[in-house]
């Protein structure tokens, strides 16, 4: 096989730590029908520096007159969302005065840092016309030091983002941050890490070099995939943990092709505490992100 990025690299490949399928589908709001395929609360921390993923698998949704559907004003403290717009079209708006529609392969990275308060909605143009929609939220987490940055919003339109072809047909990187056959992906973000939005064809294979440094899992969002030579047998709607080290990845697709996540980034090694949207270092700093909430520190949307 043709290594994906130029790969030159025979060091040992990133091992798979454990393979799980996504848990039955909840409602947020009522707009977003997603899987959690992880978050903080879980006790393995080898997702580091990402603490929380749900896909919205595709869901169709009829025309609709009324209000748009979706999650009405909440706040987050101390980290990154990062929404990626498989189909259908997301519209946000925040206290820090971003807002925007993002559309089919559009992807919004907010940073909520020091504090924000945001809605989250299908767009009104989508609502109207219904159709299929699909979607993902990831969470990023910032380092201790950048916690208190600014709130701030990224709109990263579907032609910013790189599409990088892997060799002989098999498919591609949309590469949304990171880096990638010596390409930089367009997200700023305050650590090392990549976010790939990998397309395998019908049964093609291709192999990544990644960091030794980078923790690594992937989500397997349609189709099959099989890891590091085993058959393409990992189902969606799946999360695979890998474990720490490694500089290789072996993906396989299985007939119908493969749709997957690629997460990996330098880990913060820093303690994480989650407490329903906000992420932190200590449960004193979420008592103090309530706090701040409930007093109206940070903002609202105009
Ligand atoms: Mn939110």
């Amino acid at each position: 096989m043709i290594p994906a990025n130029a790969a030159t690299n025979e060091g040992p490949l990133k091992e798979v730590a454990s393979i799980h399928q996504a848990p039955p589908a909840h409602w947020v709001g009522d707009g977003f029908y997603v899987q959690s395929l992880f978050s903080y609360a879980d006790a393995f921390k080898g997702a580091d520096p990402f603490v929380l993923l749900d896909f919205a698998a595709e869901r169709y949704f009829a025309p609709n007159s009324g209000a748009p559907h979706g999650v009405g004003q909440h706040p987050h403290k101390g980290f990154e969302t990062v929404t990626i717009a498989y189909q259908g079209e997301v519209s946000h708006r925040d206290s820090s005065g971003g807002g925007g529609t993002i559309q089919t392969g559009d992807v919004q990275w907010m940073t909520a840092g020091r504090g924000i308060v945001h809605e989250e909605f299908h767009s009104r143009e989508f609502g109207r016309r219904g159709g299929p929609f699909e979607m993902v939220q990831l969470w990023v987490n910032l380092p201790a030091k950048d916690k208190l940055t600014p709130a701030a919003y990224q709109a990263i339109s579907k032609e910013q983002i790189p599409v990088l072809a892997l060799p002989d047909n098999k498919g591609s990187v949309r590469l949304i941050a990171g880096t990638c056959q010596g390409h930089k992906g367009p997200a700023k973000t305050f650590t090392e890490m990549n976010v790939w939005d990998v397309q395998l064809a019908p049964d093609a294979a291709a192999i990544f070099d990644l960091p030794a440094s980078h923790n690594l899992t992937l989500a397997v969002l349609r189709g099959q995939a099989g890891i590091n030579g085993e058959k393409a047998a990992v189902p969606r709607v799946s999360l695979v943990r890998f474990q720490p080290g490694g500089e290789r990845l072996h993906l396989q697709a299985g007939p119908e092709g493969a749709t997957i996540l690629l997460l990996s980034g330098v880990p913060l090694n820093e303690p994480v505490v989650g407490y329903g949207p906000f992420v932190m270092n200590s449960m004193a700093e979420i008592r103090q992100a309530f706090s701040e909430y409930e007093k109206g520190e940070f903002g609202t949307i105009r």
